[in-house]
């Protein structure tokens, strides 16, 4: 486990090093209304959304003794217990399928949000567990998809569905599900082009590509994961609020996190949506997805590392 927590804390510099200069300007105040107000504008710059935020004022509230300055080590532990309590427990087994064969996993987003990507790291990383992964290139939109699919489908040793560009989606993904029932596959990972959350026809689409997959193998898609650039801060959960009610999305894929300061959003999107970010990106190479730890995430967020700092 050090090398994913090693990975967050790499990946999450950004966040850590603009937090860390917010809090430190809270340190050692009185806990005065100029407190409060500043505590809750630092708490918004952190992209934690105005859910989370009240949620952690009010706690703050109870917790914070008004007759002392604040103390580091009280405010940071508030910090990480109110933020961990506003994240679901770990999946205990992010690797883990469903009995269903296939499991189908549909991957949505907006336009460069990191889909075809995500579906790439996945791909590799169920085949380094020995899984049979096949991927449908349900982006028929954009011509050079099908070939960013094959060089990580080689790369992986995945399996790869594919039409001419221009196919209708729907087909695809069928294709792809009805491949990978054929073929065994345990996973058939379906990338699907980006659209924005704000043109309907679009999102209608994503509604028959579920819709067809549904009636092909019943209980498809296992998962619909929803991929936010994490560099889109609150607009990440405007767009997950339209992808859900579109297509149902049940997870989060939260990428480019290594490249942001703005990894509050993974609270705003629980808080908001009540969706888990499940995995997250912390570079472009295949090794950098890892499933979501909220220990892991806010500790790094936070400056909390317990490999730097034993005991604690
Ligand atoms: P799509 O349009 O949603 O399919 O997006 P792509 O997968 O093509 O990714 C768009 C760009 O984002 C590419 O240059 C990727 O290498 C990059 N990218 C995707 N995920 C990450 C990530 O987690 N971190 C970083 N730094 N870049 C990423
Ligand atoms: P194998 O050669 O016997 O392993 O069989 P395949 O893997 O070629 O296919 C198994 C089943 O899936 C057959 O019924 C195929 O018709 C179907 N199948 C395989 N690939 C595709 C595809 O790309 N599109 C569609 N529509 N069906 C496919
Ligand atoms: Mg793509």
């Amino acid at each position: 486990m050090a090398g994913f927590l090693n990975r967050f804390w790499q990946g999450l510099r950004g966040t850590r090093e603009q937090m860390g200069q917010r809090w430190r300007q809270l340190i050692g105040r009185s806990v005065s209304a100029e407190f409060w107000d500043d505590l809750e504008e630092q708490l918004y710059l952190a992209d934690l959304g105005p859910e989370a935020v009240e949620r952690i004022l009010e706690r703050a509230h109870r917790r914070l003794q008004t007759d002392k300055p604040v103390d580091e080590a009280a405010l940071m532990s508030l910090l990480e217990e109110e933020m961990i309590r506003l994240l679901p427990e770990d999946d205990p087994d992010p690797w883990a399928l469903s009995p269903e064969h296939p499991n189908v996993w549909l991957v949505l987003g907006v336009n460069g949000a990191g889909k075809t990507t995500s579906v790439g790291k996945l791909a590799s990383a169920f085949r380094a567990r020995n899984r049979r992964v096949l991927i449908g290139a349900a982006d028929t939109f954009r011509a050079a998809a099908n070939e960013q699919l094959a060089v990580w489908a080689r790369r992986s040793g995945a399996e790869l569905v594919q039409q001419a560009p221009g196919a209708d989606p729907a087909a695809v993904a069928f294709d792809a599900v009805v491949a990978g029932r054929g073929r065994g596959a345990d996973l058939v990972l379906i990338d699907t082009a980006g659209r924005l959350h704000t043109k309907t026809p679009l999102m209608q689409e994503l509604g028959k590509i579920v819709r067809v997959i549904g009636r092909e193998c019943p209980g498809a898609p296992h998962r619909t994961l929803l991929v936010v650039d994490a560099t889109t801060g609150q607009n990440g959960v405007v767009q997950a609020r339209q992808f859900a009610e579109a297509a149902g999305a049940d997870g989060i894929i939260l990428t480019k996190l290594d490249g942001t300061a703005k990894g509050g959003v993974v609270i705003a999107i629980q808080q908001e949506l009540g969706i888990p970010v499940r995995w997250v990106g912390l570079g472009e190479g295949a090794e950098d997805l890892m499933p979501f730890s909220r220990t892991d995430f806010v500790g790094a967020m936070l400056g909390h590392d317990p490999w730097a700092r034993p005991g604690l």
